[in-house]
């Protein structure tokens, strides 16, 4: 059995399903990207993988419990979450935001421990934030903020990390630079990672399995190698690419197809 296992999954805000006929396997160690348009329910799917949604009905098995049963003390301790929107107060430091990241391992007004800060030095070497433990929040770029919010989730020092669209405020080198930060994360610390994203070809060369969803449904998933089809693309964003081989990965990626327009003129 996989670490994650959903089964027959529907959810919703108490008026009508978003997401339904939900069905996820992840294995250990596994990087998957859950890919689909603006409003295909992305956000609330990865919210309902974690039983932050009341209006659910199917079956996660977290690392083989019934994630239904578990306190959300229980939760915290296998599933780590990065969400789009940064639910940060600026007034903090970046040490201070990662060390929250420790509370759900400590008791109530227990203060950190030499264990907790030992993970706290890892996590932000992990990321490459440890030059900017002391500056506040507020004074950081969108990549560093995002790497602080990754750092945040990993002091939690979960077997589980999932990101809502952790590129969707960054510029193309900075996204790309989260995908590293994950793919180490999977390939040297042995994470599961799942992550939603909309910008398909950053994710190709990292994740290990693509879900597509389209509507709230799961259209499709498997390698990305089998994913990316004109076909797939075409179904769930409705848009007419070309497939081509990447030069340096070898992987597929696509590349989009402008409409006709007779009006339209090239300029050099
Ligand atoms: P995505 O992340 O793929 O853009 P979302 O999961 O955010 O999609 O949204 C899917 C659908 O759920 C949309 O129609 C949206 O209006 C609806 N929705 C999202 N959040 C809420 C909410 N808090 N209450 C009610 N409806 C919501
Ligand atoms: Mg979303």
């Amino acid at each position: 059995m996989g670490i994650l296992e959903v089964k027959n999954l529907r959810a919703g805000y108490g008026s009508g399903d978003v997401v339904r006929d939900i069905d996820i396997s992840l294995e250990k160690g596994e990087f998957a990207c859950i890919i689909g348009p603006n409003g295909s329910g992305k956000s609330t799917l990865i919210k309902a993988l974690q039983g932050l949604l009341k209006d659910v009905t199917g079956e996660i098995r977290v690392d083989g419990e019934d994630l239904f049963r578990l306190t959300r003390h229980e939760v915290a301790g296998k599933i780590a979450f990065v969400p789009q929107i940064a639910d940060l107060t600026f007034e903090f430091s970046v040490l201070e935001v990662v060390a929250m990241g420790r509370y759900v391992h400590q008791g109530r007004l227990a203060g950190l421990s030499a264990a907790d800060r030992h993970v706290i030095r890892d996590v932000l070497e992990m990321v490459e934030v440890s030059h900017l433990q002391e500056k506040k929040v507020a004074h950081l770029s969108g990549g560093e903020r995002q790497r602080v919010l990754i750092a945040r989730a990993l002091a939690q020092d979960t077997p589980l990390l999932f990101l809502d669209e952790p590129s969707s405020h960054l510029d193309l080198n900075y996204g790309l630079e989260v995908f590293e930060i994950l793919e180490r994360l999977q390939t040297e610390k042995g994470k599961t990672i799942l992550a939603t994203e909309h910008n398909i070809n950053l994710v190709i060369p990292y994740a290990r399995k693509i879900v597509f969803l389209k509507e709230g449904r799961i259209q499709a998933q498997g390698g990305p190698v089998a994913m990316i089809t004109r076909e797939n693309i075409k179904d769930v964003f409705k848009a007419d690419v070309d497939i081509r081989e990447n030069r340096h990965s070898k992987l597929p990626e696509i590349s989009l197809i402008p409409r006709p327009s007779e009006k339209r003129q090239i300029k050099e």
